[in-house]
């Protein structure tokens, strides 16, 4: 398992803030004490890093003289389960920082150490403890009252995690378990979890032929022809709703010359993550981001108030040079797409904007069965701009929130250093939270291109910009809607949307008369001709999570008519075939979320 963002959250909370929102995080807290216990009494040389709660469960790090064996886990849950027993209160106790720091030392504990060594001033004064039994732990809290009550618990996994997220330091053995109040509550936990990789994209991308991975090009994916075809389905519908937004599409380079990189500020803050290049004798990146490049298009002429908004959909290949080596399949690609949007606009216009942004954004969803969730993300402590600046700035978003009627919650602090932005959230079918698009409202980027229009009476004023990619990534995306159907995308989607199935030879050319029929009207479809019995061509179809198979046979011959299978399991006979082709085509032209079954596409 990848560290993911959760996790590093998690592990700073823990180091700078009880971070307790969640009634059930003091109980998954006390179990990683309760854990990192157990693993000191198998273990009495073991050293111990963080062991914060996360959505769903804990972790804890260790420095261990030898790697984790699952009979380890089993040992370790048996000596929790004792302590569960015993039920030792949790106690907590405070030591100055001197105290602190020589009594960690004397235990052999070098990273608690550093983390009281890297305390600030004001917060590492006084430190506080928890114990429970004979287990001490460095420790803001909170916790459950006494270790017996610990819910229903299991250990799931070992994961090397290097000391701080950083490879130059030790790999040390992180264990993740997870603790519910009730038995129905782990036991739909682990069902989830067991779900979850059934669906694993990189897993369905593979059976289903969509994409494949390889180390010649690594975190970049290659797309199979039924990838292909699933993509151009998304990117078609993108377009369609961008046209209705009023956008027009640009495309610009991906080989960039530094000094545009120096005015949009990522040569300075960003150069980590771009792949650079030598040009001649001229430096260039490779383009992480659009937006920088649509400054330029709209700086080639004058612009009057009356060319706003200006709407520009650029869907250029993306680079990032992320870390390779971490498996997130498509969660972390280095060659990306996204679905961007760059709106320029007068100051009076944004409220609007944001309104069509998030209308778009609803619309685009809609046909996934989504229904997302916004967080409008306020000023952070560290901020560029006045009181005042953000006040409007943020006003202008809530404004936009409440006259779509959009229900949302605040992120306190959550905005961009320059701006303040809303983020999209949505729950797929396992009931995991995934942040997609974020519309971002950002002043800086026109002031450092120097962008203008003139106003009705003939002055200059400058452009806002809004910043959104509604899918995010094509990539992400694929991944996330591949786990969300478990491969088992609605017909609109499907690679394959329909597969003909002769039963015998002689009923070879009717089938292909179906194909011509459904291909006529643009259904991607195919005629399964091979040498095989029709009930196994019936299996592999269903395998490959094929929308619709038609069965044709002597009597679907005579009559022109098909026998339609879905792969709900649903079966007519004997339709007309010209019946047969306008449903399904209607269904597609509207993205039905057909044909689904309750366990593809149910949330929760
Ligand atoms: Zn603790
Ligand atoms: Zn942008």
């Amino acid at each position: 398992m990848a560290v993911d963002e959760d996790e590093v959250r998690s592990a700073a909370a823990e180091l700078l803030d009880a971070g307790a929102h969640d009634p059930l995080d003091a109980m998954r807290h006390s179990a990683s004490h309760v854990m990192a216990a157990a693993v000191l009494e198998l273990f009495p040389k073991a050293r111990l890093g963080i062991g914060p709660a996360i959505r769903d469960g804990f972790y804890y790090d260790f420095d261990l003289p030898r790697p984790l064996t699952p009979a380890d886990l089993e040992a370790i849950e048996e000596r929790m389960r004792a302590q569960v027993a015993a039920d030792h209160p949790f106690e907590r106790y405070e030591q100055d920082r001197p105290t602190a720091l020589a009594e960690l030392e004397a235990a052999g504990q070098p990273y608690k150490v550093e983390i009281v060594r890297d305390l600030s001033a004001e917060d590492g004064q006084v430190i506080s403890f928890y114990r429970h039994g004979a287990f001490t732990d460095l420790c803001r809290g909170p916790h459950v009252a006494s270790t017996g009550k610990l819910g229903p618990f299991k250990l799931l996994n070992t994961a090397g995690a290097y000391w701080r997220g950083d490879e130059t330091r030790p790999m040390l053995q992180r264990i993740y378990g997870t603790v519910w109040e009730t038995q129905a509550g782990l036991d739909q936990h682990l069902w989830r979890l067991e779900e979850a990789r059934k669906r694993d994209h990189r897993k369905l991308g593979r059976d289903l032929d969509l994409f494949s991975f390889h180390p010649e090009s690594p975190a970049a994916p290659f797309w199979h022809p039924k990838g292909m075809a699933l993509w151009r389905a998304l990117e078609e519908w993108s377009w369609e709703v961008r046209r209705s937004g009023g956008f027009d599409e640009v495309r610009t380079p991906a080989v960039v010359r530094k000094e545009l990189w120096e005015t949009s500020g990522h040569w300075e803050l960003y150069q980590d993550n771009m792949f650079v290049l030598d040009d001649s004798d001229h430096q260039s990146g490779l383009k992480p981001m659009n937006c920088p490049e649509s400054m330029l298009i709209y700086k080639t002429q004058l612009r009057s108030y009356r060319d706003l908004p200006m709407r520009l959909a650029d869907y250029s290949w993306l680079f990032r040079r992320e870390r390779t080596g971490a498996l997130a399949g498509m969660f972390r690609v280095r060659q990306l797409t996204q679905d961007d949007s760059h709106v320029l606009c007068r100051d009076d216009q944004v409220i609007d904007e944001v309104n069509l942004a998030l209308t778009l954004v609803r619309r685009q969803y809609a046909p996934f069965g989504f229904e997302p969730r916004f967080k409008l993300a306020t000023r952070p402590p560290k901020k560029l701009g006045t009181d005042e600046f953000w006040d409007a700035a943020e006003g202008k978003l809530t404004e936009a929130l409440k006259a779509g009627s959009v229900p949302y919650e605040i992120d306190a602090g959550g905005g961009a250093f320059y701006a303040p932005k809303i983020d999209v959230f949505l729950d797929d079918a396992l009931g995991r939270e995934w942040q997609m698009a974020t519309i971002q409202l950002d002043y800086q980027l026109p002031q450092r291109f120097d962008l203008e229009y003139r106003t009705a009476d003939g002055g200059f004023e400058r452009p806002a910009v809004l910043h959104y990619a509604i899918y995010g990534s094509f990539e992400r995306w694929i991944g996330v809607i591949t786990e969300h159907f478990a491969g088992a995308f609605p017909a609109w989607l499907a690679p394959v949307q329909a597969v003909v199935i002769p039963i015998a030879d002689r009923h070879v050319a009717y089938a292909e008369e179906v194909r011509t029929a459904l291909d006529a009207t643009g259904i991607r479809a195919s005629v399964d001709d091979r040498a095989e019995r029709m009930q196994a061509k019936v299996r592999d179809a269903q395998q490959q999570q094929v929308p619709v198979m038609l069965v044709v046979g002597d009597r679907d011959a005579e009559a022109r008519a098909v026998s339609p299978r879905l792969r709900t399991g649903e079966e007519r006979q004997g339709v007309p075939l010209d019946e047969f082709v306008a449903d399904l085509s209607s269904r597609i032209a509207a993205r039905e979320l057909w044909p689904m079954t309750a366990v593809e596409g149910a949330a929760g």
